[in-house]
């Protein structure tokens, strides 16, 4: 089953095909299409643009509902379904949408800005950006390997970390078995996330490979 937008008068329409066969008045999509229009106040629910507007369903979702569609643009829509037409300035609009209320804007809106963290900004987005925990599961759920998307780790200050990131130690901490203390204010870099267990992350420091626990750390930015 796919799903079909198309747009006329600036109406937003979603229609759904079953083996060619397009069903414009399936109740359903007639009322998450009201929903959203609603909603959306008829705008780009990430750049505010009035044109060209269809629904952008937010993956993974097991059914067609108002709360994993947004109303996009064509051009962001077009950005969204093919990264090799990004344009990263475009998405400067994600600095007031990701302020949305609406869980599936924010899940785009996070995606997009850590595909695009390399470019700064958006790093400086990220770090100021509120979830909640079960949003920001969602919004991981089609990056990369799914035992790690599944738990989130944060700071001591609730941010969230992510593989590779840097963070510094907010305390002193004895590294047992390795004879040494790792200083307050030390710089971990690269840390990787332990799979199972969202309070611990690992890291070398003094060339020692150790795990730390989530609360003792500061991701530095
Ligand atoms: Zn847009």
């Amino acid at each position: 089953m796919l799903t079909q937008e198309k747009q006329l008068d600036n109406i937003l329409i979603l229609s759904i095909i079953i083996d060619n066969h397009i069903y414009n008045k399936c109740p359903l999509l007639m009322i998450i299409n009201s929903e959203l229009q609603t909603r959306s106040n008829s705008k780009c629910e990430l750049c505010a643009a009035t044109d060209q507007l269809s629904g952008y369903p937010v993956a993974p979702y097991d059914d067609e509902s108002i709360d994993h569609n947004i109303v996009v643009c064509h051009t962001c829509n077009d950005q969204l379904t093919d990264s090799a037409k990004t344009d990263a300035n475009h998405w400067r609009c994600l600095n007031d949408s990701m302020w949305s209320q609406v869980p599936a804007v924010q899940v785009v809106a996070w995606r997009m800005l850590n595909q695009l963290r390399a470019e700064g900004w958006p790093q400086d987005l990220l770090d100021i950006m509120y979830m909640e925990d079960e949003v920001m599961v969602w919004a991981k759920l089609v990056l990369g390997d799914s035992d790690e998307s599944s738990i989130t780790h944060k700071d001591s200050n609730g941010t969230f970390l992510t593989a590779g990131d840097t963070v510094t130690l907010t305390k002193d901490l004895t590294v047992k078995g390795a004879g040494f203390t790792a200083k307050r204010g030390t710089a971990v870099r690269n840390i990787s996330l332990v799979p199972d267990n969202s309070n611990q992350l690992e890291g070398r420091v003094n060339g020692t490979q150790i795990v730390i626990l989530t609360e003792f750390v500061k991701r530095a930015n």
